[in-house]
């Protein structure tokens, strides 16, 4: 049988939730009442992300700098990775983050994996955010994470999802098999999904491990 490995990023790969942290940084605190409509699920990821990234004011060098003085890596994940290589398990990320602070933080840590994420075009101290992996026929997410998840499964892969958070329940609900951890542990327990609680990588490769 064979097996995937689908990951959320932020606040799963990284300790903290990227997007977050630079809203907190850049934004006017109005960014947490549309964060708040998004956790009431009154509306999807895309628009939050839309609402929330219009109200910030800085350029792509000051958020690349923040980015790199406060953000830090699970870093049991590049183990993590290497140990899904040595037994032919892809590992690919899905993010409903932005591509500009992800491409960046991976090649810093010299992670190499597929990454599927939202798009920032940013000019004039401003954001402006596109879809390249969203799903035609629904506006809720950005990145569509069902969809890869369905595409692996229609190449024979059973697939394992790994995530922390709103943008995760659709895909957690589908997965073969689930790590969870914060908010999307929550959600799991209201779902009534079964899940495998996680803090690090290192408890996800632990488990992995002892699969046939
Ligand atoms: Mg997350």
């Amino acid at each position: 049988m064979k097996r995937a490995v689908l990951t959320d990023f932020d606040g799963t790969v990284t300790r903290t939730d990227v997007a977050e942290d630079l809203l907190r940084e850049f934004a006017p605190p109005e960014w947490w009442d549309v964060e708040e409509l998004h956790r009431a699920r009154k509306i999807g990821t895309r628009e939050a992300m839309v609402r929330q990234f219009a109200l910030v004011r800085a350029t792509r060098e000051e958020m690349v700098r923040f980015v790199d003085a406060h953000v830090q890596l699970d870093e049991t994940f590049p183990p993590f990775v290497a140990s899904c290589r040595r037994r032919g398990l892809p590992v690919e990320i899905v993010s409903e983050g932005l591509d500009f602070y992800l491409v960046h933080l991976l090649a810093q840590w010299g992670i190499d994996v597929p990454v599927r994420t939202n798009h920032a075009f940013i000019a004039d101290r401003r954001v402006r955010i596109t879809y390249p992996y969203a799903d035609p026929t629904c506006d809720l997410c950005g990145t569509c994470k069902l969809r890869r998840l369905f595409d692996l499964r229609v190449a024979g892969y059973r697939v394992t999802y790994v995530g922390d958070g709103h943008s995760d329940l659709c895909p957690a609900i589908e997965a073969d098999e689930v790590f969870a951890k914060k908010e999307l542990a929550d959600l799991c327990r209201e779902e009534a999904i079964d899940f495998i609680p996680f803090d690090s990588f290192a408890d996800v490769q632990r488990e992995m491990e002892r699969w046939p």
